[in-house]
């Protein structure tokens, strides 16, 4: 069989193929027609967590649902959080208890329908003579956090006395040590969760489509809004209708309100949290832990992360461009002195970061534009028709796209006389996100733990791409757990269709990898040309945009060398 017949199997079993179409770049196409052709009940604008969830949640109540990204699935905030699918235990402090308690029902809803993505994560909480809260306090805390999670958590909280704290986290400071908090949440990986979400919409029926960017919209039409889109990789420009628009596009949400409503109050005020990424033998850590900054008293976690610790994060009023937040210096040295200071005989410094990464919080501007630290969301109306869905969480993105979803169908059925629509089933699994089993022969070891963890249950399809050909079996990053194998895979069954996309989220090697793992881009990008239909200056292109994007990662590094040395 030719070398590209092989790569381009798509096997009857495969997921992406079971609603007939797979989740490609082929149908990406197929797709562009059919924005141009049909006219649909919802588009929705934004394929980051929010945009594809209500994607799905609209396909499988049976309406013609439609979603374009103007980058790709999860390019925005959400694949730059913390990664935790979390009750969010700080809110209680505000007192937002129904806040905790929908983000717990969502956590023990997301664990059932995505097992293999959403897993849980034990934290640790030490406590610090003369720091607050008081241990009663926070145990107090905590029984409330496992009344509000039904106490069908994990497991409930405990306490540990020094001892034991010292023992599970043995480089933690001791210094005035009282004991420590233990409690479960839960972590996934944001952009595989974006993008399982929008593969499930794409199989109940969607019309997905990313590198698609909503240019205007066209509200006097009278049985419909008009969005003029444009094609970013082909230049093509296509005219959709639309009975209703949704506005999911995170901190950009004021930009596309501005396109329906010109006279619109500003909704987001956009907040950047940075992380670094670090070996986790640097720290030894076996689970979260919570510790405080000792320049501002904030929370900062440190997440294990496989093999890799996340240390985040920061929260900064941000007015730099919205398309490339990056962590500073100043975000570094904050996020790496709380950690020096919360696991001092690790010594770590500035040689252990692999990478950071950046994001930008849609948070709703209060009037007068502050802030408060809620994290709630808000749907709103616009006079031209526009509905836009801001702020929320990744744990809260299901719940989120159910009542956008209610509210389209109020609409659909008060303005264009549609039956009333059905309920939300958001609840069934997401499909693929099952544990996966190893092919007859493949034994369990870290490729396989790497792949499985990534792909759930396509990780066998994947293993027997890379048995069949020997170029697919090889490494992607010569430190790493990919393989090529997941390349052509991304392209046929996960509608990657640039070198940023695979490396950035289909993967992670870009933050897994000293260097980003920019030595590794050309031979990526060699195996999608043929399935792309690259030529070499495209080739030559790719792997340009995806040095651009490894150099914001390390950009901190040359504010680090331009800083006066002292005398
Ligand atoms: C540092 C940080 C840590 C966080 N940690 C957590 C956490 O641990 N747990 C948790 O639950 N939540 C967390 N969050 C919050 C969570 O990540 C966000 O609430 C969520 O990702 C927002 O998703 P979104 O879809 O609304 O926005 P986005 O992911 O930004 O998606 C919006 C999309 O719209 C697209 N778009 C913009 N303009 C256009 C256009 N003209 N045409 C087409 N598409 C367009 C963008 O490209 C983008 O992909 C964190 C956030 C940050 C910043």
């Amino acid at each position: 069989m030719p070398e590209r017949r092989r790569w381009s199997v798509v096997r009857a079993t495969a997921l992406g193929s079971s609603a007939g179409r797979p989740f490609s770049a082929v149908s990406r196409q197929e797709n562009l027609d059919r924005l141009a052709q049909d006219t649909f009940d919802l588009l929705i604008i934004g394929g980051g967590i929010t945009g594809v969830a209500i994607a799905r949640d609209a396909a499988m109540r049976g309406l013609r649902t439609a979603l374009v990204e103007k980058d790709d699935y999860g390019s925005g905030t959400s694949s730059r959080s913390s990664r935790l699918i979390h009750g969010g235990i700080r809110y209680l402090e505000y007192y937002q208890f129904k806040l905790v308690f929908e983000a717990c029902r969502e956590r023990r809803i997301m664990r059932r329908i995505a097992p293999h993505l959403v897993r849980p994560l034990p934290f640790l909480y030490p406590l610090y003579r003369d720091q607050k809260p008081a241990p009663w306090k926070l145990r107090l805390g905590l029984t409330l956090y496992d009344a509000l999670g039904l106490f069908s958590n994990i497991q409930r909280h405990r306490w540990l006395d020094p001892s034991e704290m010292r023992a599970r986290e043995p480089l933690v400071s001791q210094r005035g040590l009282l004991g420590a908090a233990r409690f479960y949440d839960a972590q996934a990986d944001d952009a595989r969760l974006t993008l399982v979400t929008a593969r499930s919409a794409h199989l109940h029926g969607a019309v997905m489509a990313n590198h698609v960017r909503l240019v205007d919209l066209a509200t006097e039409c009278p049985d419909h809004v008009g969005a003029c889109l444009i094609d970013e990789l082909g230049d093509r420009q296509i005219e959709a209708r639309s009975r209703m628009i949704v506005n999911a596009t995170g901190v950009w949400s004021d930009e596309i309100r501005a396109m329906g409503d010109a006279r619109g109050e500003p909704m987001i005020r956009p907040s950047k949290g940075a992380h670094l990424v670090i070996k986790r033998e640097r720290l030894g850590s076996n689970h979260a832990v919570v510790f405080d900054s000792p320049s501002d008293g904030r929370h900062v976690f440190l997440i294990p992360w496989g093999d890799l610790t996340l240390i985040g994060t920061t929260d900064t009023d941000y007015a730099g461009d919205l398309n490339r937040p990056a962590a500073s210096l100043e975000d570094v040295s904050y996020l790496l002195e709380a950690a020096r200071h919360a696991f001092p005989a690790s010594e770590i410094e500035c040689g252990d970061i692999i990478s950071t990464f950046a994001g930008l919080r849609p948070l709703i501007a209060a009037p007068g534009g502050s802030y408060g630290v809620s994290r709630s969301h808000e749907i709103k109306d616009s006079p031209s028709g526009l509905i836009t869905i801001a702020g929320g969480k990744l744990t809260t993105q299901r719940l989120m796209a159910q009542q956008v979803v209610d509210h389209v169908q109020e609409k659909l059925a008060s303005t264009y006389g549609h039956k009333p629509g059905r309920a939300c089933c958001t609840q069934q699994p997401l499909e693929g996100t099952q544990n996966g089993h190893p092919p007859a022969g493949v034994e369990t070891n870290p490729v396989w733990e790497s792949l499985t963890d990534t792909y759930g249950r396509d990780a066998a399809l994947i293993m027997e791409l890379a048995q069949e050909n020997p170029v697919l079996a090889q490494r992607i990053s010569p430190d790493g757990n990919h393989l090529m194998a997941e390349v052509p895979y991304a392209v046929q069954h996960e509608m990657a269709l640039t070198v940023c996309d695979v490396l950035v989220r289909r993967t992670r090697v870009i933050h897994e990898e000293h260097g980003g793992g920019l030595s590794s881009a050309r031979a990526v990008a060699q195996l999608m040309a043929p399935l792309l239909g690259w030529k070499d200056s495209e080739i030559n292109r790719q792997v340009s945009d995806y040095a651009s994007e490894v150099a914001l990662a390390q950009g901190w590094r040359h504010e680090q060398r331009s800083w006066p040395r002292r005398a």
